[in-house]
């Protein structure tokens, strides 16, 4: 063969070299997603009426996904936390207490069941904008039954075709995101003290199916973190790979949605959004008929390449969380100060299970000290008697965080 015949060879066989480094099992199930099954989740969740985090139908809610994720074959739960004293709207003087529920479900990987790759939606809905009704009318469409809906489609598919994962895929579907990501920091939260779970990384999606002009190129926000460079990188290069989208690269609002919960805590994290943002979200009017399925579908598929890929092949895989130190992270908030008997808070950490506190006043003399879960409350929260302390300046010391109390008896 001379070199030129070898020359018209490599370009004769170059689309199939190329073709034959993508995953063929995956191009074959992700022709199952189906923009039909998509929009019929949509509309039952719309059917709801409203999905506002204190409605008192999220039982039903919660329960409704939990069932469809088991009639898919998915180990689901309903993972309760309380919302305690919550004012909402703000300053309202509306004052909220209850139970909230994520809705958690495994494919247990079969050779590393310990390490995850979360998929994750909130399903919480509310029609901030439509001061009067967003209690009781919020459909939420798009923001963010679509996503639910695409989730929802995922687990099909793996029971359709009966993957079984490598790696642990869990599936997420969060409570009270919109009133400030509360599903998602829980959901990480009990992840990482609980049962010290390695999360290779977490995609989360939020607000998918909206497009205005059919004809306009089909494009998706990928919303990235800066510790979470391999996790990006995949993400963009499984967009280019498997589906028409032109990836959209940015870090724009990536802390308004629940991946942020994941960012915060050190987890590598991407978010999907659509690119042109739904201009009727937040309001009664964020409708199914208003979402674009082809589209949604496609982003769907974008979904499921990237779930696929991360749970059942090595195309990404991090080898280990530790080996990049997590970022410390901590919260330490006061309910109330000046103070009289009982010193609340909040106190949110990633370091320590149990850390001790100390309580000292203005020469430095400690007054108080204990492990801090002696005086736990409910979840993060600690309530600490100082009926003998008298009136004066003290501080509260927890790890390296530090707040001025005010005693006035
Ligand atoms: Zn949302």
């Amino acid at each position: 063969m001379n070199k030129y015949k070898i020359i018209v060879l490599l370009i004769i066989l170059f689309p199939y070299v190329v073709l034959a480094q993508l995953n063929p099992e995956l191009i074959q199930y992700k022709q199952d997603i189906n923009p039909d099954t998509i929009k019929q989740s949509v509309e039952q969740l719309q059917n709801f009426g409203s999905r506002y985090a204190f409605n008192p139908n999220r039982v039903e809610v919660s329960n409704y996904l939990k069932n469809r994720l088991e009639q898919y074959g998915w180990e689901a739960k309903i993972d309760s936390f309380y919302m305690e004293n919550f004012e909402y709207p703000y300053f309202s003087g509306i004052i909220n207490t209850g139970w909230q529920y994520n809705v958690v479900a495994d494919k247990r990987g079969r050779y590393a069941p310990d390490t995850f790759f979360v998929v994750g939606a909130h399903y919480d809905s509310y029609a901030y904008f439509d001061s009067l009704t967003y209690f009781h009318n919020s459909p939420g469409a798009d923001d963010n039954a679509s996503s639910v809906a695409a989730i929802l489609e995922i687990a099909r598919i793996f029971q359709k075709h009966n993957i079984q994962p490598t790696k642990t895929l869990r599936i997420e579907f969060y409570a009270a995101e919109e009133l400030g990501l509360h599903g998602s920091s829980i959901a990480i939260q009990r992840s990482h003290y609980k049962f010290n779970e390695h999360i290779s990384g977490m995609l989360n999606c939020d607000m998918i199916g909206y497009k205005s002009d059919p004809l306009s190129p089909d494009t998706v926000k990928l919303i990235y973190y800066d510790n979470s460079q391999e996790l990006t990188d995949f993400a963009e290069q499984t967009t280019l790979n498997y589906t028409t989208l032109i990836p959209n690269k940015t870090t724009e609002l990536n802390q308004y949605s629940d991946s942020w919960s994941y960012y915060s805590w050190g987890r590598r994290a991407i978010f999907l959004q659509e690119s042109e943002f739904h201009p009727l979200y937040h309001t009664s009017n964020d409708l199914s008929t208003t979402l674009n399925y082809p589209y949604l579908s496609k982003i769907a598929e974008l979904a499921f390449s990237i779930a696929y890929l991360a749970s059942t092949t090595n195309t990404y895989y991090p080898i280990s969380i530790s080996e990049k130190p997590i970022p410390t992270h901590f919260v330490l908030k006061l309910n109330a100060n000046p103070v009289k008997d009982n010193i609340k808070f909040t106190y949110i950490t990633n370091t320590h299970e149990d850390p001790s506190f100390q309580i000292i006043n203005q020469i430095g003399k400690i007054e108080i000290t204990s492990k801090l879960s002696t005086y736990q409350t409910n979840f993060n929260k600690y309530q600490i008697p100082i009926h003998n302390l008298k009136s004066g300046i003290y501080y509260l010391i927890i790890e390296n965080q530090i707040e001025k109390i005010v005693v006035i008896k």
